[in-house]
Order: structure tokens, then sequence, then C-alpha cells
């Protein structure tokens, strides 16, 4: 059962919590790591991981866990104030058959807009990071700014 599986260290938010990977940062501080995701579904998708190792939502700490809806939630006001979006979609997937695809917990911040179109899940395109960075510096404007 894949929810009950052991965590492997070289999934790519590991690598990118060790440095090894290029983000597009949004925030981080001694528990939490936010960034832009690579293959947006939606413009501003954005990623929000514990440093904390777990694979999926009920493998971790309930601790850690509500430090990090804390901080999804911070950050989703943020980007309200960024991209004005319509309505913010917070998605989180639990084993691959249920959509998984990295496992390391993560909650997933969609800003949409009405009549645009979200793209599925994983069939995003991957995204120029220099508008990557460019979507974070204003996320991270609408953060430190209120
Ligand atoms: P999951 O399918 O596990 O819920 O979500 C994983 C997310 O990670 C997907 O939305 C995918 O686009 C994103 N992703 C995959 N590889 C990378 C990467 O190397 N960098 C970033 N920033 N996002 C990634």
């Amino acid at each position: 059962m894949s929810l009950s599986g052991t965590y492997d260290p070289s999934n790519i938010f590991a690598k990118i919590l060790a440095g090894n990977i290029p983000c597009a940062q949004v925030y981080e501080d001694d528990r939490v790591l936010s960034f832009m995701d690579a293959f947006p579904q939606t413009r501003g998708h954005t990623l929000v991981i514990p440093k904390a190792r777990s694979r999926n939502l009920f493998d971790t700490d309930p601790e850690e866990l509500a430090n990090l809806i804390k901080k999804t939630q911070m950050i989703g006001r943020a980007i309200e104030t960024a991209f004005s979006p319509d309505g913010i979609v917070i998605t989180q997937f639990n084993g691959a058959p249920a959509g998984q695809t990295v496992f390391h917990l993560h909650f997933h911040i969609l800003p949409r807009y009405s009549g645009d179109e979200m793209a599925k899940h994983t069939s995003g395109q991957m995204a120029d990071m220099e508008e990557l960075n460019t979507q974070a510096a204003l996320i991270q404007a609408a953060l430190y700014n209120n």
C-alpha cells in the first residue's frame, strides 16, 4: 500500500530542499519551503512543503501538518493579493492512485481565473524559470508588505 511506504530521500522535493535542484522560491522558514510549481496548472501555481520528511498527509506529525496548513493559508493570502484570482483551489494528493507523483508531502495552491481553463494535474507545460521567478517575486512582495 503506497500510503505506508518508506520515505525515499531521492524524491525531487528532497533534492530541492537540499539545494541540489533550483526552484523559484517564494518563502522559507525553519519548517517550511514554498516555491512555484515547474509545470503550472494555472498562473501562480505554488507548492508548500514541510522540511520534515513525510510521504503524505497520513504519515506526517500532526503539529507539522498544522504548521503547514497555516503557512499555506498565509501564502495563499499573498497569492490572492499578488494575482487577484477569482478563486483559489488548495489540493493535496495521497498515494499514486490518488494522483500523487512526488512522494514528499505538499499542498498545491492553484489560483483560478474566471473563464480560464485549469490544465489537468501533471499535464501542465514546463514553465520558463525567469517567469516563475517573476511570479515568486510578486508573491513575496505581497507577503512582506502586509
Ligand atoms: P503531486 O502530483 O505529487 O501532487 O504534485 C507534484 C507537483 O510537483 C506537480 O504539480 C509537478 O508539476 C511538480 N513538480 C514536479 N517536478 C518538479 C520540479 O522539478 N520542480 C518544481 N518546482 N515542481 C515540480
